[in-house]
């Protein structure tokens, strides 16, 4: 069970997916438009957020804004737009995922399903691993660069962390989406172009010339330099 926002100002939606998440026990509060989502974002705390674009008084872009640079409970937009730039831009402002009106029940659930399993921590004995100036603990979710804590989004973590855990060797795109998006995800490079910049920016020493999270040809990212089995290929 989560705490749930919903900030969606069309009232038949809003009944539609409060029933749905509460039927799966999850805790609810719901906003009918974008001051009332602000200000449900500054009185309480919450593990999602579900967020339409649309809004009155204030969209759900400038609601995006204002969550920038905090600890961020994960952030899923549902938008009518659907275009693949609203897309975009949803992500590139630290949106998690992007679900396009209209969805069923079971695809909002699942999405919901894989944002929160992401923000939880890695199963398994500890682990850290190190690379250039930056240390990752696997099982206790931090990530100290130069001796300060750098802060990253639940998504962002979850994809340094798939990558990290194969240290030195090349994971394609295909399963890193996977991993990282679930198991419905495959074609969807601009989602990991994104999010790679993202981590470059808070991770790299030059982030258009990085050495931690390398592109590798057109088959995919590795973190750290190749593993000495790696360097064959
Ligand atoms: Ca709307």
């Amino acid at each position: 069970m989560s705490r749930i926002l919903l900030v969606e100002d069309d009232v038949a939606l809003r009944t539609s997916v409060r029933q749905i998440l509460e039927r799966s026990g999850h805790e609810v509060r719901v906003a009918a438009d974008g001051s009332a989502g602000v200000r449900e974002l500054q009185s309480g705390t919450f593990e999602l957020v579900l967020l339409d674009i649309g809004l009155p008084f204030v969209d759900g872009w400038r609601i995006l804004e204002t969550l920038e640079g905090k600890r961020l409970p994960s952030v899923i937009v549902i938008s009518a737009r659907g275009e693949e730039r609203d897309k975009v831009r949803a992500l590139d402002m630290g949106a998690d995922d992007y679900l396009a009106k209209p969805f069923g029940a079971d695809e909002l659930l699942a999405r919901i399903r894989v944002v929160l399993r992401r923000a939880q921590p890695a199963p398994g004995p500890s682990r850290i691993v190190r690379s250039g100036g930056v240390t990752i603990d696997l099982a206790g979710q931090s990530v100290v660069r130069d001796g300060a804590e750098v802060k990253l989004s639940p998504t962002e973590y979850g994809l340094l962390s798939a990558l990290a855990q194969h240290a030195g060797q090349v994971m394609d795109h295909r399963t890193l989406l996977r991993t990282v998006w679930g198991p419905t995800y495959g074609d969807e490079r601009n989602y990991l172009r994104t999010f790679i910049q993202r981590l470059r920016s808070k991770l790299e020493n030059d982030p258009r010339n990085p050495d931690l999270i390398v592109t590798v040809g057109a088959r995919g990212y590795r973190f750290g330099p190749p593993a000495t089995t790696d360097q064959a290929t």
